[in-house]
């Protein structure tokens, strides 16, 4: 059990333990601001600055000469990136490479394991996870002919709040081709037991692959052990890789052979890529589901960030998390519970990713509140302020002022001054 206190001083004694108290100060946010929407848009680091300003130098002083000057070499980058993120799932790197983005990743992923047959053609997906996944599926499905109606299988949560692993083994029937999940919901925090799907899908020979994108660079994952068929994964929230960042794709080593299903030369062998023959040769790893030429520039702020985490180690940036969302939830409890607020994640660390979501029926209202008492939360309609206090650059002080402030806002009924109109983007 963790031991917390309600006192200011507390808080500052939780920070000067903390070891990855440093990194706060490598990273860009305006003096005074608690910035709880890295599960959205991850901050700015001067690594990551660093990075973008070594490419756009090498671009200026090399012109195409980048790609394979010594001093510069970007020919083969993503190879380089994956190397650095292979560590946060426990993967090879030869497994992971950078590509687009998490909703091409799912058509890439979905276009070499998705071969649907009379008898096999079902893909299980669930009715919690950011949409994107499901337009991907969707679309897919019609692509190769079929109905999502019938093609896929949306299994519905008991409780809106989670997945229950026991009915998306149970939904396992023999006419399912694949399953795809997510590994954090992103409204709920709630983290999937991704082995338990994982084993009960191979042992049916039902393909399997998660989308990280809410647990990636907060929860650290074990791919080895998990020996899933595939993921994908944004770069942009918890991995710092700056707004819209080159996304992430596993491909498991025993797939390399089956090749892109959508393929593109620099996806080609290394060895014959430059001989530009007309005959597709797919490179036997996962860069082989590379498709055009890589964004250099939009890579770069990832090399920088992925450095900060081999400095600082997953397993680290993780207990520090869960010290983090348990002492907003104990705040919380203490301070907050009396206003009507309750949580819509999980109070178990084993279940819980990186944010807490704090539900309340004045939730449009306190949000905007907090906005202008410089909190930075994320808003879900109808009910939801997701606040993710990441590791990086949150202190236990940043979580005892916000609470603080909330308090104020309650107290004072200061969220009364504002209208509770959803807004065109939240
Ligand atoms: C953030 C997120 C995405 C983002 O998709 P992009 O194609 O990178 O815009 C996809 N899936 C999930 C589950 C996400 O949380």
């Amino acid at each position: 059990m963790r031991h917390f206190e309600t006192t200011l001083e507390f808080s500052r004694e939780m920070d000067k333990k903390d070891l990855l108290k440093s990194y706060k100060e490598r990273f860009y946010m305006e003096k005074g601001v608690i910035y709880m929407d890295g599960n959205s848009c991850g901050l700015c680091s001067i690594d990551a600055e660093v990075y973008v300003m070594k490419a756009l130098k090498d671009w200026k002083k090399f012109g195409i000469d980048l790609w394979t000057h010594p001093e510069a070499n970007y020919f083969l980058y993503q190879d380089k990136l994956a190397k650095l993120m292979a560590p946060l799932i426990n993967a090879k790197p030869e497994e992971v490479t950078i590509c687009t983005n998490t909703t091409i990743n799912i058509h890439k992923a979905l276009a070499t394991f998705y071969q649907p047959t009379p008898q096999r053609y079902k893909i299980i997906v669930d009715d919690l996870n950011f949409p994107t996944d499901k337009y991907a599926v969707d679309s897919f499905v019609k692509l190769k002919g079929l109905d999502p109606e019938t093609a896929v299988k949306v299994v519905k949560s008991r409780d809106g709040k989670q997945i229950f692993e026991e009915d998306m083994i149970e939904a396992m029937t023999e006419d399912v081709a694949l399953i795809l999940l997510p590994s954090v919901l992103y409204r709920s925090a709630y983290l999937t037991d991704m082995q338990k799907i994982a084993d009960a899908a191979r042992e049916r020979g039902i393909y399997v692959g998660f989308d990280l994108s809410h647990s990636i660079g907060s929860v650290p994952h074990d791919f080895e052990s998990l020996n899933c068929d595939f993921a994908v994964w944004c770069n942009y929230k918890y991995v710092n890789g700056g707004p819209g960042a080159i996304a992430g794709l596993y491909i498991n080593e025993k797939h390399f052979s089956k090749g892109p299903g959508l393929a593109g030369w620099q996806g080609n062998n290394k060895a014959t890529q430059f001989d530009l023959k007309q005959s597709f040769e797919p490179a036997e790893y996962a860069g082989g589901w590379q498709t055009g030429t890589q964004p250099i520039l939009s890579m770069a702020p990832i090399e920088g960030s992925l450095r900060m985490f081999q400095e600082a180690g997953i397993h680290n940036i993780r207990e520090k998390s869960l010290k983090l969302t348990a002492y907003m939830m104990y705040l919380i409890d203490e301070k907050l519970k009396k206003f009507g607020f309750s949580y819509g994640n999980p109070a178990e660390d084993q279940r819980r990713g990186g944010h807490v979501a704090l539900e309340h029926e004045e939730a449009i209202r306190i949000n905007k509140a907090m906005k202008d008492r410089k909190i930075i939360p994320d808003f879900r309609y109808p009910n939801i302020i997701r606040l993710a206090p990441v590791a990086f650059y949150v202190s236990f002080e940043d979580v005892y002022r916000m609470v603080e402030i909330i308090e104020d806002i309650m107290e004072t009924k200061a969220y009364e001054d504002y209208d509770g109109s959803r807004g065109t983007v939240a």
